[in-house]
């Protein structure tokens, strides 16, 4: 099987996404090919397995893949209803994480939780520190830039990643949320479990 994965492409760390995802297609031996999503109408052309929704500003994410009646791309709507009706499996970093928890689009949100931008103050306070990834019972690490805060209480589903003892990492079904950016390090271990989701979805 070969693993059709739709990167949208809209702003932001889109092209580490792509290197992650090369890194974990060879570390996990699952051939993978990456469509690029940009528009409405080529989120249906390409059927995709599973989704990679970047980090990077969502106010621009929300203008550039916004309702075709605003001069946006559709992008987003297609994706978020598609989400809902198929459980296809997805990765939200960072501002990823933001549109998932806070689809504004109408509909249901994709993840339990509410969550607060750039709730660790401005570009100066990005940080970079080890997390605790449950999901692979090992530390992570963890690169925050301008970076969003589930609120605490708010979270209906698993934690499987732990900053300092605050929880920044959320799963619901095959949907994963990350307050950081595992795409800007060497390590692949979450595009490695995205692949594999694929297979599990599969069955
Ligand atoms: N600050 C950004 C926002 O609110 C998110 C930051 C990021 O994706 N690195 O959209």
């Amino acid at each position: 099987m070969v693993v059709r994965v739709g990167l949208c492409m809209l702003q932001g760390a889109r092209h580490a996404h792509i290197r992650s995802l090369e890194h974990a297609s060879e570390e996990g031996n699952i051939p993978i090919i990456i469509h690029e999503l940009r528009t409405a109408s080529q989120f249906k052309k390409y059927k995709c397995d599973v989704y990679v929704l970047p980090g990077g500003e969502t106010t621009t994410m929300r203008r550039t893949g916004g309702s075709l009646e605003n001069g946006g791309s559709g992008l987003l709507q297609s994706l978020f209803s598609h989400l809902r009706e198929s459980n296809a499996p997805v990765l939200g970093t960072c501002a990823g994480a933001i549109l998932l928890c806070n689809p504004d689009d109408g509909g249901e949100p994709l993840l339990p939780a509410s969550i607060e931008r750039n709730a660790y103050g401005r570009q100066v306070d990005s940080f970079q520190d080890s997390v605790n990834v449950r999901l692979f019972d090992r530390q992570f690490p963890g690169v925050f830039i301008r970076a969003p805060r589930f609120e605490q209480s708010s979270i209906n589903c698993e934690s499987i990643a732990t900053h300092d003892g605050e929880i920044v990492g959320i799963m619901h079904e095959s949907r994963v949320a990350l307050t950081f950016h595992p795409e800007l390090t060497d390590d692949s271990g979450f595009h490695v479990w995205l692949l594999q989701q694929a297979f599990n979805s599969s069955e």
